[in-house]
Parts: C-alpha cells; structure tokens; sequence
C-alpha cells in the first residue's frame, strides 16, 4: 500500500483531510477520508501520521509493505515495530509484519495544541472516562478533557447509516457535552467501508489513533476508553499494551480505565452517576442509532447483570427494569468469558442470591469444557488416540532400541528415526 498524497479541503461549512492510496494487490487506488465542521478546521492536520494507523492494519492483513510518500512522525514510525510484533505474536496466521518505508521521517517542533479529546458514544466505557475526569480521577493527562469526540462511521461503517439514525445519538452526546462543559467534536470517517476488519480484536485502536491524529493541531491528548482491564488482556485491537504506541511527538494517546474491571465501572460507578443513568447505550442491536436498550441482546444482559447485582437496575432510564434470571450472559469469545468472570465476582461481593452466582458459574464452567473441545474436535481427539496406541507407541519402542543398536547399525537407526518424525 502506498499514501501518495494528502489534501485538506474545506467546502460547504466541512473541512476534509483526504489521503489517496494505491493498493497493490488489488491494483487500485482509494480515498481514505476523516471529515469534520469547518469550525475545526485548526485542528485538522494533514501530515502522514494521520494515515498511518489506519493503512497499518490492513497492510499487515494483506501483507503488503506500506509505503508513506508524506512526512510523518518519527516517533510513530519507530513505535510501529514494535506495534507490529504484538499484532504478528497475537494473530500469526492473519497478519504479516511488513516494511514501513517513510523516507520523510519528522520530529514536530511546533507548539503543540492544548486540549484534550476523548471519544464518547454513551457507551459503558466512554461514559466511566467522563465519570472519572468529572471526579479528578485520571492523572496522565495535564488538564480535564475538553472535547468529547463522537466518529460517524466507526461503530458501523459510514454505508450502514442509510436512515438518518445517529441523529438521536448526537443529540444526547451533545446534551452530556452541554451538562458536563465539553465541547463536542462530530465527525465522520470511510475507514470501516474502505477497510471492513473486524473492529474489536483488530482495527479499533488503529482507527481511533488515526482519527485523533487527523484532529491532532489541536489535541495535545486524546483519551481511548479501556474494554479491558489489566487483569483480563487479551489479544484485542485496543489495549493498555498497546494504545500509548500510537502517539506522536504532537498528540499523545492516552489509554483510561483499566484499572478497573467493566462490572465495576457499570455496577460500582456509573449507577452513582445521573449523566450515565439517564444516557447509557451499550445494545448490541442498536445498528448504529437508538438510545434506549433491548434487554435482551449480550450487552444488554451483562449490563443489567451489573445494575441488577448492586441494586441500581431501576435507575437506568434506557434499560428495561424487569430483571429475568432466564437471561443467561451469552459467551462467544475470551472477552465475553472475562466479563462474565467479572459479573460473578461481583455477584459474589455483593453477595447476590445463590441461584444467580451458581448460573454465572455454570456457565463459566461450560465454556472451559467446550474452549478444551474447541482446540481439539472429537474426531481429532479418536484419530489421535488410535494413532498412539497403534503407531507411534510401537515406533517409540523401535526408536528406543535403534538408539541402543546404533554404533552397531546406523542405518537402521537412521530409518526409524525418519519413520517416526
Ligand atoms: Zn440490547
């Protein structure tokens, strides 16, 4: 892949800052955009680091080195090696490391700007970063936040909102903008349509990363809320391995929250915290718009589990409020198994009644069962016992004693061995 050319444009009240690539194995070129209202448009940069993240990912899935034709940090360059390697140790089958080639590598030595971002959708753990910069709690950054920054085309890609439907969204960031003093940054960006990654475990540091770059003129620090705490890391596309290595010498990455477990944050924190109580939206089956929650879809569940489990499920104004202990927390991955993990203890905590802490642990209990059945298929697992009993146990014999006859007959020895590897 190959960023040949960056351009910021600004038309019709937006201000654009566009990279063209050229793809090598599919032989085209493409736009790469991130876009926001012109009044922003001093923060808007148009330097290489703004497209770095972004192309990495992809580059490492293709498998294609990435060249960047425009001057980008020096420090990001030199981090996206080590980026790289934690991406290759954690999806080896998937992802490549390539070569960055970046002949016009730059250390900024501008004035930096002087505000601090975070993005926000009114999800669990944007909504704990507001409840911890409202209450002093965040020390790595110089100041409060002072943007809160909602991408258009992130949650989904830019072509699944076909009805208008982040309208509703927007309007309630904005009111907890207005409540809370921040300023609000809506913008929008094609990076998930150009790139259609699975967000979670790949794509969604990169993508943060390159959109807080694209504003980075202006931010000194931009905030990426933490999905996972530091007892539960896992390979996931955003981490507190990993978040800080996206900074340049101009905008820092800051990674918040992990010290504490989800569980927590919904059932502990953002129950004592009216913002979160009247605007939280975690639904799986939201596509992109409504504010109120199902109830019934895996994040709504493991959210009202938490509310439930501390007694705070009928302050939630977007939650239903009938809790049902037939709502078992659906386990698809590592992710979903940790948080479970995390609503049990809390469960255990607050001592909750028995018959829900026992169903947490069933449920934890079955999935180790079927993640041990996971790596090996009972076919594999016969296949594999027959092959021990019938194969290689006799030619362990035949090894054993080759390494006995050996001075005698080389030959020999040097069969079985062949025979046996
Ligand atoms: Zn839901």
């Amino acid at each position: 892949m190959r960023l040949v050319k960056v351009e910021k444009v600004i038309s019709n009240d937006r201000v654009r800052v566009s990279g063209l690539v050229l793809t090598e194995s599919e032989n085209k070129e493409i736009e790469i955009y991130f876009e926001y209202p012109e009044c922003f448009a001093s923060f808007v940069d148009e330097d290489g680091d703004v497209f770095l993240p972004a192309l990495l990912i992809p580059s490492m899935f293709k498998g294609e080195d990435l060249t960047i034709d425009i001057p980008v940090s020096k420090r990001l360059c030199s981090k996206s090696g080590r980026i790289q390697d934690i991406f290759q140790h954690w999806y080896p089958h998937e992802m490549k490391k390539i070569k960055i080639v970046a002949p016009e590598q730059k250390e900024f030595e501008g004035e930096p700007g002087h505000n601090v971002g975070a993005f926000f959708s009114l999800g669990a753990d944007s909504f704990f970063t507001l409840y911890q910069d409202q209450n002093g709690m965040i020390p790595d950054v110089p100041r409060p936040i002072t943007h809160l920054i909602y991408m258009k085309g992130l949650e989904l890609p830019l072509s699944a909102y076909s009805d208008g439907q982040e309208k509703e969204v927007i309007s309630k960031i904005s009111e907890v903008a207005k409540s809370t003093r921040k300023d609000l940054i809506v913008g929008e960006t094609n990076i998930r349509d150009l790139f259609p990654l699975t967000w979670g475990p790949y794509y969604y540091g990169a993508g943060l990363a390159s959109c807080a770059h694209s504003l980075s003129r202006g931010m000194s620090h931009v905030m990426i809320s933490s999905t996972l705490s530091y007892r539960r890391i896992l390979a996931w596309g955003s981490t507190p391995l990993m978040d800080h290595l996206w900074s340049t010498e101009k905008t820092k990455m800051v990674h918040v929250g992990a010290e504490t477990q989800r569980s927590e944050k919904v059932g502990c924190y953002l129950s004592q915290y009216p913002l979160a109580m009247k605007y939280l939206r975690v639904c799986f089956r939201n596509n992109g718009g409504a504010v109120q929650n199902c109830g019934k879809c895996y994040k709504c569940v493991r959210t009202m589990t938490a509310l439930h489990i501390t007694g705070n499920l009928e302050k939630a104004e977007t939650f239903p409020h009938e809790f049902s202990k037939k709502d078992v927390i659906a386990i698809a991955n590592r992710n979903d198994l940790g948080y479970t993990e995390e609503v049990l203890e809390l469960a255990q905590k607050y001592n909750s009644d028995t018959s829900l802490i026992n169903k947490l642990q069933h449920q934890i209990d079955n999935v180790h069962l079927d993640e041990i059945y996971g790596r090996m298929p009972f076919h594999y697992f016969v296949i594999s016992l027959f092959s021990w009993f019938c194969y290689k146990k006799p030619l362990k014999y035949l090894h054993d004693l080759s390494a006995a006859l050996k001075k005698k007959n080389k030959l020999y020895a040097r069969l079985v061995s062949a025979i046996y590897r």
